[in-house]
């Protein structure tokens, strides 16, 4: 049955705390790899630093089957360098990123896997709706795109998440691209090649919470503007211009009222200028430094975006990130 001129598909799993979930996720795997005999199947679980019993579930699903890979990150290091970890290890001709608790359908792999049949590099799916989701929280998510919209100059896709399946030149493309501020959604636009659209309906979390805080969407909405655009850079600049413009108005204004009915104090109307002139300049130049600084301090320390523990019980070491 296994044929070598097969095409190999791995499936890209990143989990934290989804013991309740990994049950049925490999019920429904399963069913997906022994309809599709027709390609070898390589499922990659990225076990990212889970306190429950993810990765002892993981370990019993590799001993019945031989499909299941299991990565175990030395800690939790985030969803975006647990898929880095995973391109890093998948061995497929194509790679089919999902999450671990069925929000992302696997029945929808085969649809993704004909357009990629008909040379799609990247066949990302779009929700239709969001599942279960505060209203306040949709609100934030549509406010974030707006705002990454307006600050940058590649596209950045509405209602894509991670659900998509990319070819191995995107798989080799995204290996490259070794940043430790990663925002995976920006280097996907960011790499390019042929990309088709899917739609599917996002179902709700099948258990536990989604792991992602208000604090933490909104640091993640944070290093998604900064890592992506340098549109902040622009504001510190235009915010010192419009104080320094401000503060010359004004220098103008107090000058006027001095020279038509005299001072008040002595010095007073000069030194405020000068004061705000300066705050204004200020300002405008600590921005500028601040963010490169930024930048080059995160760059400098270069260290591995990830850390493995073991790969299929073995350890291993992470030369490779
Ligand atoms: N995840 C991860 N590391 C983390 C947080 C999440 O690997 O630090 C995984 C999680 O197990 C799931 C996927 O990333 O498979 C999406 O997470 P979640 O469902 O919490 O996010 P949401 O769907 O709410 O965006
Ligand atoms: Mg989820």
């Amino acid at each position: 049955m296994m044929n070598s001129q097969n095409k190999k598909v791995s499936i890209l799993i990143p989990a934290y705390n989804e013991e309740k979930s990994l049950a049925s996720l490999y019920q429904r795997l399963q069913v997906l790899m022994n309809a599709h005999a027709a390609y070898d199947w390589e499922v990659l679980f990225v076990n990212d630093g889970s306190k429950d019993n993810t990765l002892w579930i993981l370990k019993q699903l590799r001993e019945k089957d031989s499909r299941i890979n299991y990565l175990d990150l030395s800690r939790n290091f985030g969803k975006e360098a647990a898929m880095l970890a995973g391109f890093d290890y998948v061995t497929g001709d194509c790679l089919v990123i999902m999450d671990a608790d069925l929000q992302h359908p696997p029945e929808l792999i085969p649809d993704m896997l004909k357009l990629w049949e008909e040379g799609y590099d990247d066949v990302y799916a779009k929700r239709i709706s969001r599942g279960k989701e505060s209203w306040l929280r949709k609100q934030f998510s549509l406010l974030f795109y707006k705002i990454l919209k307006k600050c940058t100059k590649v596209e950045v896709l509405e209602n894509v998440g991670d659900f998509r399946l990319l070819d191995r030149k995107c798989i080799d493309a995204l290996t490259q691209l070794r940043e430790n501020e990663r925002y995976t959604k920006g280097i996907f636009a960011w790499i390019g090649f042929r990309k088709k659209e899917i739609l599917f309906e996002q179902g709700d979390r099948l258990a536990g919470n989604s792991s992602w805080s208000f604090y933490k969407l909104l640091n993640f909405a944070i290093d998604g503007i900064t890592s992506y655009t340098t549109a902040p850079l622009r504001i510190s600049i235009f915010t010192g211009l419009i104080v320094s413009l401000i503060a010359f108005i004004f220098m103008c204004i107090i000058l006027a009222k001095t020279w038509i009915w005299g001072e008040v104090v002595r010095g007073y109307p000069t030194l405020i200028t000068i004061i705000l002139f300066l705050g204004g300049m200020q300002l405008f130049s600590l921005g500028t430094i601040g963010e490169y600084l930024g930048r080059v301090f995160y760059e400098t320390k270069n260290r591995p975006p990830y850390l493995i523990r073991e790969y299929n019980g073995e350890s291993i070491n992470t030369k490779k990130s």
